[in-house]
C-alpha cells in the first residue's frame, strides 16, 4: 500500500515537473531531473496540496515557496550548482531547496542551510531524511543549522552560490562578503515591493546586480519580530 502511494505521488510531482518544462521556467534537463527527484509532497504539512503551484503555509508565519519560485532560482543559480561547490540556502524553511543544492552539488559538494526557527529545522532534518537527498546528509555534504541567515555562514565561506529565500529590506553585506570571486547570489529585496536580485561578484571581486523579477516573499528579519507579526 505504501509502495503505491510512494508511487503515485511521484508520479504527481512528475506532473508539477512537465508543466513547469512546457511553461518555459524549468529551461534545463539538469534543474528538471532535481525536481522530479526530490519530491515536493514530502516537504509540505500533512493535508496540504503540494502537486499545485503556489506557496503553502508552513507554521511559525513562513511558507514553502512555489514550486515556480523554486524552478528559477534553481535555473539561475544553475552553473554556480555544478558538481564539488560549495552553496548556502538562507532561510531554508521545509529544507527543499536545500535539499536540490546537495543533489546538484554532489557527495564531493557542501550544501548549507541556515533558519532561525529551530522547529522548522527540526522539520526540514526530518523532511530531508524521507527524501532523496537522505545520503547526503547522513554523509555530511548537507547540513542544516539553526542561526540568523543575515549572517551568512562564515565558517564555510566562500560560497559558490548563495540563495535567500526570504526578502531583506537590503542585501546584507556578509552575503556579498561570503560570495566567491565567479560566485552569484540570489534575493528577493525590497519590503511591500519586492524584485529578486541576482548579483554576480566578478573575479577581481567587484559586484554587479541586476532585477530579475518582481516577487512577493515573506521578510528576512529577527526571530522575534516574525513570530510576533500579523
Ligand atoms: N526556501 C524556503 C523558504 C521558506 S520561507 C522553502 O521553500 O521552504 C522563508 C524562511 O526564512 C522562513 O522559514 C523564515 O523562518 C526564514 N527566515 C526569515 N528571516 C530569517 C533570518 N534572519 N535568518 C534565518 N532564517 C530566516
Amino acid at each position: 500500500m505504501e509502495r503505491l502511494w510512494t508511487s503515485g505521488s511521484l508520479g504527481r510531482n512528475k506532473e508539477l515537473v512537465e508543466r513547469l518544462q512546457l511553461y518555459g521556467i524549468i529551461k534545463s534537463k539538469k534543474v528538471a531531473e532535481v525536481m522530479e527527484a526530490i519530491d515536493r509532497g514530502l516537504f509540505v504539512p500533512p493535508g496540504s496540496a503540494p502537486y499545485v503551484d503556489t506557496p503553502i503555509l508552513i507554521g511559525y508565519n513562513a511558507t514553502i515557496s512555489a514550486p515556480h519560485m523554486h524552478a528559477a532560482c534553481l535555473e539561475l543559480l544553475r552553473e554556480h550548482l555544478q558538481p564539488g561547490m560549495r552553496a548556502l540556502d538562507v532561510g531554508s524553511g521545509t529544507g527543499y531547496l536545500t535539499a536540490c543544492f546537495a543533489m546538484m552539488l554532489g557527495p564531493e559538494g557542501r550544501a548549507l542551510g541556515v533558519e532561525h526557527i529551530a522547529e522548522l529545522v527540526d522539520f526540514s532534518i526530518n523532511n530531508i531524511k524521507n527524501s532523496a537527498a537522505s545520503s547526503f546528509l547522513k554523509e555530511g555534504s548537507l547540513s542544516m543549522h539553526i542561526a540568523d541567515g543575515r549572517e551568512g555562514w562564515p565558517d564555510l565561506a566562500p560560497y559558490d552560490a548563495i540563495h535567500v529565500g526570504a526578502a531583506a529590506p537590503e542585501i546584507p553585506q556578509p552575503l556579498i562578503d561570503q560570495l566567491k570571486p565567479g560566485g552569484r547570489l540570489v534575493i528577493p529585496v525590497g519590503t511591500v515591493f519586492q524584485d529578486l536580485q541576482v548579483i554576480d561578484k566578478k573575479m577581481d571581486g567587484s559586484v554587479s546586480i541586476r532585477s530579475e523579477t518582481s516577487v512577493r516573499y515573506v521578510p528576512l528579519t529577527s526571530k522575534a519580530a516574525q513570530l510576533h507579526s500579523n
